[in-house]
């Protein structure tokens, strides 16, 4: 069995919102190889921008109730991602993560405490504009990083916390590889090259992200794969990891389910239990077992363990 780490899921949010798409059930996403799942606190849109870092908390909340609260282990420094790297950890790495840098609100010391509650990743917008930059759904200025958000960066880079590019502008992505000291993460994002979306990255921002050190997390939403949304199944999500691998080079990518923050899943995909089938695809294509440990779950890992202190 390949050990998998995830870079992104919405499940917190939808269990607030009282929806359901994964079972949450750790043993059974553990006992079907995930070690580490980064959980991110999705800031909807109905709350921003004034009760944004409310709604934050409330998730924060709920990571600790729903999923530290049954057994989870908080990964909080690099330690903790070696340990499981190591393979010397029995449960689900937990990794709290925000969606939406609204929840900073504008203030250096909200972002602070928020790392202080154990945040490691911050995804600096969604789709809409905010005081960091503009996301890829809002950035008809062309403008890229504000300067409150090359603050966010520095402070981010000093604090040890993985800066996540997606669903960034594509002038946010420039600036932001630009001035981060360290490497950066694109956590839920596909390839442009192979499906045409503003969601997906282009070769150009592939390669330089796998040459500044950094990840991509390939996107498991039928949409982002192909235009034919109805027969998207494993392989497509295994023809995007190709792609980006070949791009980016395959220390660089792997996987970033978005489940639970998609509205539908690949067929055979369909919770975080069912992720081997991406590695027996990888197999059958001829890839070697080192490179699908890698882009399985080490590559993420392998990346946590630059980023964090
Ligand atoms: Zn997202």
């Amino acid at each position: 069995m390949w050990r998998v780490a995830d870079a992104h899921c919405d499940t917190i949010s939808k269990r607030l919102m009282g929806q359901r798409q994964s079972t949450l059930d750790l043993k059974e996403w553990f006992d079907g190889g995930v070690v580490l799942q980064v959980f991110a606190c999705f800031i909807e849109p109905q709350f921003k921008p004034e009760l944004s870092l409310k709604r934050c908390l409330q998730q924060i909340d709920a990571f600790e109730r729903l999923v530290v609260g049954a057994g989870a282990t908080p990964v909080l420094g690099r330690e903790d991602v070696l340990r499981i790297l190591r393979g010397e950890e029995r449960r689900l790495g937990a990794l709290l993560a925000v969606e939406g840098g609204e929840a900073i609100s504008g203030d250096l010391a909200v972002l602070r405490a928020l790392y202080r509650l154990g945040v490691r990743l911050i995804t600096l917008t969604w789709n809409q504009r905010n005081d960091i930059a503009e996301g890829v759904g809002d950035d008809r200025a062309g403008g890229g990083l504000s300067s409150f958000g090359a603050e966010v960066v520095h402070e981010m880079n000093r604090l040890g916390m993985a800066i996540d590019v997606s669903h960034l502008s594509e002038a946010g992505f420039w600036d932001v590889l630009e001035i981060s000291k360290a490497p950066i993460i694109a956590s839920h994002s596909s390839c442009r090259a192979l499906r045409d979306h503003k969601r997906n990255l282009d070769d150009d921002q592939l390669k330089a992200l796998g040459k500044a050190g950094g990840y991509v997390g390939i996107n498991f939403y039928p949409a982002f794969l192909s235009k034919e949304e109805e027969e998207v199944g494993v392989r497509a999500v295994v023809d995007h990891l190709e792609h980006a691998a070949e791009v980016a080079g395959f220390a660089a990518v792997g996987l970033g389910s978005d489940f639970d923050g998609i509205e539908r899943t690949p067929i055979g995909l369909e919770a975080p239990s069912r992720m081997q089938c991406i590695g027996e695809e990888l197999a059958r294509r001829g890839w070697s077992e080192e490179n699908i440990r890698m882009v399985m779950g080490e590559n993420l890992l392998a990346y946590l363990s630059r980023v964090l202190n």
